[in-house]
C-alpha cells in the first residue's frame, strides 16, 4: 500500500473510534506536508507515524544502526523495522553509525545513563541524521516517537530541548504523541498540522500506547522496547573496560565492538584480552572474527571452547601464553586436577603447552 494509500486507509479508520477520531487530514494543500520519521520499529514510532498520516502527512522514514542497537532504542525491534515501514506504505532509508559513534561514545558531551548508554549524544546524533534527510528531501519536519518522561535521561524537556539544538533543529521536531505537553512546533504554529489532533501520553505507562493502537486496529502491540546493549549493565561493563582500555587519542575498532557481544572475557593486561566462546555457535563467531595477530587456543585433546588471545600494543611471550592456554582449559571437558595440552596457533603455526586449568578464584579476578 502506498504512503497515499495508507493516508486515505488510516484517515478512514477516524470515523470509527478513539479520542484520536477528530484528526482531519490535511486535504487544503496541493502538496501535503511531508515529516521525516525516526522509525524504530517499535510501537511508539510507528504509532507517530500513523497519527501524521491520518492528517494526511507525507511520511518517510530514517532507521538509525549503530554498533550496540540495531535501531534506535529497541532491542531487538529493529530486525522489524523494514517490515513496520513496509506495513506502514512508507519509503525507508537505513543510517549507520560506525566509528563516529565509538569517538562520540569515548567522552560523551553529556555523559551517561545507568549503563555506558549516552543518550543525549546519541539522540543529537539521530536527529543530526533525520536533520539530513530532511533537507535533502526538502520535507517540512521531523517526528519521532519519543514521550515525555519514558525515559529519564533523554525524554525530558531539558533533555529534549538540548537535543534539538544541537542539532540544529529547534522548533522542527514534533512528538506526536506527547505533543501536548511540550510547546508547539513550527509545524503546528504555521498550521502544516493540527496540534488539536496530537497526542498527550507521558510517562512509563503504556496505557496511552495501547489505547492509541486499538484507534489504529492493531491488534498485538509489541512491548515496550527494552533499551540498547549500552544499558544492559553486564555489557557496559565490557565497553568501558574496553573504552579505559584504548589510548587516551584512539577508539575502539567495530571489530572490538563486535566481540563484546560474545564468549567470556578475560582481562590480562592493560592491552591484552582473552576471548573464550561459550558453545558452538560463540566458537564459530570468535573465529570469524579474529584477525591475523589474534592468537588461538583450544583443549588438544578434549572438547572445549576456542579462545582467542587480543594482544593489543602488548608483547606475546610464554607468560600471557600460559595465562591463556590455563583459561582456556578450565572451560574445556579436561580433568580439573591434572595437567593436559592446549593447542597453541599463532601466524599459522601451531604449538602444544601443557597446562593445569585455570582456577576459579582467579579466572574471576581476571573476568570482565
Ligand atoms: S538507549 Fe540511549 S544510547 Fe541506546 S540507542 Fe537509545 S538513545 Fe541511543
Amino acid at each position: 500500500m502506498s504512503n497515499r494509500q495508507q493516508s486515505n486507509h488510516l484517515a478512514s479508520n477516524q470515523e470509527e473510534k478513539g479520542p484520536y477520531d477528530s484528526a482531519q487530514p490535511n486535504t487544503t494543500d496541493k502538496k501535503p506536508p511531508k515529516a521525516i520519521a525516526l522509525l524504530s520499529g517499535g510501537l511508539d514510532s510507528s504509532l507517530a507515524v500513523r497519527m501524521m498520516l491520518e492528517q494526511g502527512v507525507e511520511v518517510e522514514a530514517v532507521a538509525i544502526k549503530t554498533p550496540f542497537c540495531d535501531f534506535d532504542c529497541g532491542k531487538g525491534c529493529g530486525h522489524r523495522v523494514k517490515e513496520v515501514a513496509e506495513e506502514l506504505g512508507i519509503e525507508l532509508k537505513t543510517v549507520y553509525f560506525g566509528e563516529d559513534y565509538l569517538r562520540m561514545l569515548k567522552r560523551p558531551k553529556h555523559g551517561y545513563g545507568s549503563g555506558m548508554n549516552p543518550c543525549i549524544d546519541c539522540r543529537v546524533m539521530m536527529y543530526s541524521a533525520a536533520k539530513e534527510r530532511m533537507e535533502k528531501t526538502g520535507a517540512d519536519f521531523v517526528i519521532t516517537g519519543e514521550v515525555l518522561f519514558q525515559r529519564p535521561m533523554s525524554q525530558n524537556y531539558h533533555a529534549l530541548e538540548i537535543i534539538e539544538n544541537e542539532a540544529g533543529m529547534a522548533g522542527k521536531v514534533l512528538r506526536p504523541l506527547s505533543a501536548k505537553h511540550l510547546a508547539p512546533t513550527n509545524a503546528e504554529k504555521n498550521g502544516l498540522i493540527s496540534r488539536e489532533n496530537l497526542g498527550e501520553i507521558r510517562g512509563r505507562s503504556r496505557k496511552g500506547q495501547i489505547e492509541l493502537a486499538r484507534h489504529f486496529n492493531i491488534s498485538n502491540p509489541p512491548n515496550a522496547a527494552g533499551g540498547c546493549l549500552l544499558t544492559d549493565p553486564a555489557f557496559a561493563k565490557r565497553v568501558k573496560d574496553l573504552m579505559s582500555h584504548t589510548g587516551d587519542d584512539q577508539i575502539p575498532t567495530i571489530n572490538d565492538v563486535e566481540l563484546l557481544k560474545v564468549g567470556r572475557h578475560f582481562r590480562l593486561s592493560n592491552s591484552a584480552k582473552l576471548i573464550v566462546g561459550r558453545n558452538r555457535d560463540e566458537n564459530e563467531v570468535i573465529n570469524a572474527l579474529a584477525s591475523g595477530t589474534d592468537v588461538f587456543f583450544e583443549a588438544k585433546d578434549h572438547p572445549g571452547p576456542l579462545g582467542i588471545l587480543r594482544l593489543g600494543t602488548a608483547s606475546y611471550d610464554t607468560e600471557i601464553a600460559l595465562r591463556s592456554a590455563r583459561i582456556v582449559l578450565r572451560y574445556s571437558d579436561a580433568p580439573k586436577d591434572i595437567e593436559s595440552d592446549v593447542k597453541v596457533t599463532r601466524e599459522k603455526n601451531t604449538s602444544i603447552v601443557r597446562v593445569f586449568p585455570e582456577h576459579d578464584v582467579k579466572i574471576e579476578a581476571m573476568r570482565i
